[in-house]
């Protein structure tokens, strides 16, 4: 018991009190139901990896979205958390492809640049071949501090730097926004002014 509450305790909101809740929980849950949560840790761990691309977590690398020969290469739209690909991906609107930064820049927090996959994607840029680059963060402060942070990464690399339109309701979390709305956000993007 006492090494299960360890362990639930190293996980990121999860206090000593939360993890003993959890452990005694599962104590009084049937074996087959405390079983399915360890095979599940166990088969997230073995079978998703990152793709070397886009960084997006997939269960091949490289993604399905990179793999697939239809999309056009030229664009890249770059979001925040896997989750947001998947909103873009429900509105069927996008054809481009992506690069996911696994969080945002938050200073206060201690997230710098070295925390967020930001080289990749300077990498993914100069290979050439790249013409645009959406910047699709959160309409939010540390998420326009990201935009900024990445359009002055990129704004000597021969590359169009655009924003997505603001329909979007500042602070709102992309998953949360209306398909219409994101589609008019991908087809009014415009150009970046910092
Ligand atoms: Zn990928």
């Amino acid at each position: 018991m006492q090494r299960l509450v360890e362990q639930f305790a190293t996980l990121p909101g999860i206090g000593k009190r939360s993890a003993e809740r959890v452990a005694f929980y599962l104590l009084k849950q049937p074996k087959a139901e405390a079983d399915a949560l360890a095979d599940a840790i166990v088969k997230m761990k073995s079978s998703v990896r990152q793709c070397s691309t886009c960084c997006n977590i997939s269960e091949s690398d490289p993604c399905p979205t990179c793999a697939d020969t239809e999309r056009d290469t030229s664009t890249i739209l770059v979001v925040e958390e896997p989750k947001d690909v998947v909103v873009f991906e429900q509105t069927g609107l996008y054809k481009g492809l992506y690069h996911v930064l696994m969080g945002r820049l938050a200073p206060l927090d201690g997230v710098g640049p070295g925390a967020l996959t930001i080289e990749p994607l300077l990498r993914r840029v100069k290979a050439k071949g790249v013409r645009e680059v959406i910047l699709g963060t959160t309409p939010t402060l540390e998420g326009d501090g990201t935009a900024l942070h990445l359009q002055e990464s990129l704004v000597n690399l021969g590359v169009n730097v655009t924003r997505l339109a603001r329909g979007l309701p500042t602070g709102a979390p992309l998953d949360l926004v209306s398909k219409a709305v994101l589609g008019d956000a991908i087809h009014g993007r415009r150009r970046f002014e910092s």
